[in-house]
């Protein structure tokens, strides 16, 4: 899943210093298995705003709302249902959320509420992990399931890099040195002569470097 965090209150009070009506939008998706953007978030952040603005002898409305998503524009369609009682949205999905509402409602004000950090998933109560960064190449059938593209620190595709110590990553000592978990894993399955096969040169350019990258299935276009 996407995984994010509230921005903090400050950054987002800022945000909306000029608006007097303020939609705050959550996303029923990822950032609600996350607990950064739910329904239960925009209850938070809506009575967060409400105090801040009060506080600044400021006068505000706010109107709550959850969209089951709002990365598809079903959904994102269905905010025309409040057309004239806000001067600004606070969406507090992911930074595809934002970008989907900017894209479809042009004068409409939108402001990010979550800052979007990993494609990841629930490592223990409360702490997430990110475990792949969306390069548009996949090379995991080589490398035991473990992704050194978003787990390494220096996402090398020929690795360890030499530095680990006890096999804890040289650059951040509390998260294991992935390509010896790699090296492990393929130990364990059988696959260890893996490790000794040099990966090509990667072409990165399907991974984001290159400009907005664009998905297209054929079968389910019309
Ligand atoms: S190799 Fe690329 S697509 Fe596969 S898990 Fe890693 S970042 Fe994601
Ligand atoms: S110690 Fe391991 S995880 Fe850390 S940068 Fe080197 S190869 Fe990558």
């Amino acid at each position: 899943m996407i995984i994010a965090e509230r921005k903090p209150l400050n950054e987002i009070i800022e945000m909306v210093t000029d608006a007097k009506r303020i939609l705050v939008l959550g996303c029923r998706g990822c950032v609600t298995v996350c607990s950064a953007g739910g329904e239960r978030e925009v209850e938070i952040l809506a009575s967060l705003i409400r105090l801040g603005k009060m506080k600044a002898g400021q006068q505000c409305e706010v109107i709550e709302a959850t969209l089951v998503r709002q990365c598809d524009k079903e959904y994102v369609d269905s905010i025309d249902q409040w057309d004239g009682q806000y001067d600004a949205i606070v969406s507090m999905a992911c930074g595809v959320g934002v970008n989907f509402i900017a894209n479809l409602r042009p004068c409409d004000k939108v402001y990010p509420g979550v800052n979007t950090t990993a494609f990841g998933g629930s490592a223990e109560q409360g702490v997430w992990s990110e475990q792949c960064a969306g390069c548009g190449d996949c090379v995991l059938h080589r490398t035991g399931g473990l992704c050194p593209v978003a787990r390494c620190a220096k996402s090398l595709m020929n690795g360890p890099c030499g530095g680990s110590v006890g096999g804890r990553c040289e650059i951040h000592q509390e998260v294991p040195c992935i390509w010896q978990s790699i090296h492990d894993r393929l130990e364990r399955t059988g696959k260890k002569a893996d490790m000794d096969r040099i990966a090509p040169i990667r072409d990165w350019s399907t991974a984001g470097h290159g400009g907005p990258r664009k998905t297209v299935r054929n079968d389910l276009t019309v």
